[in-house]
Formats: structure tokens, sequence, C-alpha cells
């Protein structure tokens, strides 16, 4: 017998020879009864679970959250109880438009996912490396998607479906200007600032509630790839930031950011001259300034890909008390679409997979299901209220009411919403080398475009500031 560890099956029966099928005779066919090639086959056709509709491409690792402000005031949330504390974390950073197999270095916001395993179960804070987003209604979330994806005939990407559903959705306008900036495309995933982008809240132990924004502000300084560069890249290194990732985590190099909260008390919503709950929105930091909350570091590659990154599975309705969300309708639709995407993505018994596993104990009702994998609550109850001493419901962790009125309606979203204010106060903050490459990258973009849909959207452009107007009706030749 030899030293090294025999191969088996996937159940356990040792294997005698994995290079050679079974044939009928030295030349002759394979036979049926070669059960170890059926196996090897049929789970290599079964490799792939179903590739992520949006953010497919991604990295991810392990680290640590270490509690550096105090934010009891306004959560009672565990995690942020005592300054020191360390919570552990997951971190996947992604692409938004391209599949699992497409270049890191386009221009494309950035998935910036963290899960923090706290001591009353997983909060995930699922956000972007943009503050705003490119819809505020959910009801044209698909839409949105479809036209920044393969045109249906042609099966490529298609700038005229982009900026047809762009220059047709003003509201769109901020966060187009954050994208064709030059952070649209980031040197590296440790060199960008993440955001919660969503208004989420906060609540204490005294029933009050708090709104919340989230800032993840890179402390490795902000650094971006011009254009030119992040093309050249994707052709000689389409796993660019993947790599750079992976290797500054195993140099030891271990990336860290800042956790900002802007807080918001829970009556002034009603005062702000805009809807705070307005995805397409920043809150200025002028009038909510950032509080410092913690420090966020990376310091473990995963071990393996496909286990942790790629079976990752975030919802941004993971939250533990002290933690809530807002009638931030964006917001409301990801809590229900996130956990509805993963159970058909992995299946419904996803959060017992290791990378999603809480660290605290879980004592659900929830039973069955296909792979379920682990005990399966055993000999415990399967219903409640019960006689037989299982978990129970407390009432100490009710969550204060949260306040909402309204007849419903499909109220125009568009009516009175100023969806270029703040792109003109980005654009009004870049420097004029910002200014012309931000111009430049969108004239790049629009070439081609039917002349129609250009004009709409410089309209947009002109109403933002007239020299971005200006700007980009001169870089495509269009005049009067
Ligand atoms: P401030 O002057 O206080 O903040 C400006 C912000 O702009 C900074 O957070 C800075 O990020 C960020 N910024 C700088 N260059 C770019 C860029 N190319 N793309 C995206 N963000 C950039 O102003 P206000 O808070 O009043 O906001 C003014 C505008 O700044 C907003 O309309 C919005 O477009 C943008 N912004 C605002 C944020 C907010 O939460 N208030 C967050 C991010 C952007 P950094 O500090 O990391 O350099």
């Amino acid at each position: 017998m030899s030293s090294k560890i025999t191969m088996t099956t996937a159940t356990g029966c040792p294997v005698a020879d994995n290079q050679n099928s079974l044939t009928a005779g030295p030349r002759g066919p394979v036979l049926l009864q070669d059960q170890l090639l059926l196996e090897k086959m049929a789970h290599f056709n079964r490799e792939r679970v179903p590739e992520r509709v949006v953010h497919a491409k991604g990295a991810g690792a392990h680290g640590v959250f270490t509690v550096t402000g105090d934010l009891s005031r306004y959560s009672r949330a565990r995690i942020f109880e005592s300054v020191g504390g360390e919570t552990p974390v997951f971190v996947r950073f992604s692409t938004v438009a391209g599949e699992l197999g497409s270049a890191d270095t386009v221009r494309d916001p950035r998935g910036f996912a963290i899960k923090f395993y706290t001591e009353e179960g997983n909060w995930d804070l699922v956000g972007n490396n943009t503050p705003v987003f490119f819809v505020r209604d959910p009801l044209k979330f698909s839409d949105f998607i479809h036209s920044q994806k393969r045109h249906p005939v042609t099966g490529r990407r298609d700038a005229a479906m982009q900026w047809d559903f762009w220059s047709l959705s003003p509201e769109s306008l901020h966060q187009v200007t954050i994208l064709f900036s030059d952070r649209g495309i980031p040197a590296s995933l440790r060199h960008m600032n993440g955001y919660g982008s969503h208004t989420f809240s906060l609540w204490n132990r005294d029933g009050e509630r708090f709104w919340v924004k989230w800032h993840v502000k890179t402390r490795q300084g902000i650094r971006c790839l011009s254009a030119a560069d992040a093309a050249r890249i994707a052709g000689e290194d389409p796993d660019h930031h993947r790599r750079d990732l992976y290797q500054a985590i195993e140099a030891g190099d271990y990336p860290r950011w800042t956790l900002y909260a802007q807080v918001m008390p829970e009556r002034e919503a009603e005062r702000m001259p805009f809807d705070p709950f307005d995805l397409t929105k920043v809150w200025p930091h002028a009038d909510h300034p950032l509080i410092e909350v913690g420090v966020l570091e990376l310091n473990r590659n995963p071990a393996n890909y496909f286990a942790e990154v790629e079976q990752a599975a975030f919802s941004p309705a993971n939250m533990p008390p002290g933690i809530g969300a807002s009638p931030d309708r964006m917001l409301q639709a990801r809590l229900a679409s996130y956990p509805d995407a993963q159970r058909y993505r992995i299946g419904v018994n996803y959060n017992a997979l290791e990378v999603n596993r809480p660290r605290c104990p879980v004592h659900s009702y929830h039973r069955d299901g296909q792979m379920r994998f682990d005990a399966n609550g055993g000999t415990g109850p399967v219903y409640q209220p019960n006689s037989l001493d299982g978990p129970v419901d407390d009432p100490s962790f009710r969550e204060p009411p949260l306040r909402i009125s309204g007849d419903a309606d499909r109220y125009d979203h568009r009516q009175g919403n100023d969806d270029y204010g703040q792109a003109g106060d980005l654009f009004r903050l870049l420097d004029q080398g910002q200014r012309q490459e931000l111009i430049d990258n969108i004239v790049d973009a629009m070439r081609g475009v039917p002349e129609a849909i250009q004009r709409r959207q410089i309209g947009h452009f002109m109403k933002a500031d007239p020299a971005y107007g200006e700007g980009v009706a001169r870089g495509l030749g269009i005049t009067g």
C-alpha cells in the first residue's frame, strides 16, 4: 500500500484506475458499467451554478471589522456596542454588467458587498463603489439592466440601447456622471470607496429611529485608470483586479477602509428639500457630516474560489436588531429580490453554506428542502408555539414602528424631482482636467449612437451645467 491518500468516488469507494476508462478490449468502446467515468462526466456537467444576472464577475476576501467610534446612541446593534470590538467579515467585490469571464477593467460600477458575522446574526451591507444609482423606482430595474446587457439581435453590448434608456430616464444623470468620470474605472479594488447607497435606519434601545447612509472610504487612496490603460489591461490581464487583491493579501499588504455613517433624526426627513430616500441623491456632507464608525481590514484570501466567492450570498435584508430598512423603494425591492435570487441560484438552504453561515447559533423552524446538508434541526420540534421547550420569539428585540403613510397609487416619480442639481454639483467640483476626461469618456461612448438620442442626452447634460452639455455637444460635432 502506498503512503499517499487513496482517491475515492463521491461515495468513498477506492479508485483503482483514474487514467483508463473501462473498455471492451484495448480498442473497443467504453462500457456503461464504468461508474467512475459516468460519475465524473455527470458531475462535470453540473459544475456551474447559474451565473448571477448582475454582479457575476467577483473577487472576495475575509477580514475583520473593528469599531473605532461610538454609535450606541443611535443603534442597539451589538456590533457597535464597544469601541475596539471586532467582528469577522467576508467582502465580495464585483463588476455589474459583464459575465463571469469578462474583463475587470471595464467602465462599470463595482459591487462592494460586506457580510459582518455579528453575534446577533449576519449584517450584509450590499453596496456599490458609487453613492447613487441609475434608477429610483424598482419597476425600472430590469429594463435598465436589459439596456446595459447584450442586444437581443447582435448578442453584443449596445451603446444605442444604453443611451436610449438613460436619455429617457433623467434620474440616471447623477450616476451616469460618476460612471463616466475618472472614478468610473478603479485602478484596483483596494483603491476605491464603497457606499451603502440606500438610506437605511438605525434604532436604539429607547425606540428612537435615525436614518443612515454608509460610506466605506479607502485608506489606500482613490486611484483610477484612464480609458486607454483600462483597455490595454483588459486585453493583457483580464483578471487584473482579482489578481491585485489576491496578491496584496498574500504579501501581507492588507487593504483597509474606514466605515463612516451619515445620520439623520427620523423627523428631519420630512423637512429635507429633496427626498432623502431617493437612491439617485446623496446627502450633502455639509448638512450631514461623516461620523467615523470603524475600520475594515481584509487579511485572508479564500481557500477555494467557488466555495467562498461564488457561493457567497448577500442580502440587504440581513439586518440584526438595531439596524433597519427605510422607505427607499429600491431598497424595499432588493430586500425581496436578493434572497430570492440566491434561492434560485444556489438553493433554499444557501444560508447554511460555510461562507454564509452565521457565526452565532441559528434556531429557526425551517426544515428540509434541496441540499439540506446540516442536521436539519435533528430531534427538535418543527412548529411554534410548542410545549416542547423549543426556541421562542423575544419581544425585547422588537423594532420601533416605521412611520409610513399615503394613499396607494402609481405616483410619477419624475414629477417635481430635481435630476440635475446634484449631477451639476459633481461636475462643478471636478477640476478642469477631470471635466475634460468626463466629457471625452462620454463622447467616446456616444459615438455612433443615433443623433436624436445624442441630442436628448445633451439636453440633460446642459441642464446639469451648460459647460457639461456644450463640451459633449462639441465633442460629438453637434451644433444648433
Ligand atoms: P463635498 O464637497 O462635501 O463632497 C464631494 C464628494 O465628491 C467627496 O465625497 C468626494 O469623494 C466625491 N468625489 C470627488 N470626485 C468624484 C468623482 N469623480 N466621482 C464621484 N465622487 C467624487 O460635496 P457634497 O457632499 O455636497 O456633494 C457634492 C457632490 O459630490 C454630490 O452631488 C455627489 O455627486 C458627490 N458625492 C457626494 C457624496 C456624499 O455622500 N455627499 C459621496 C460621493 C460623491 P472623496 O471624499 O472620497 O474624495
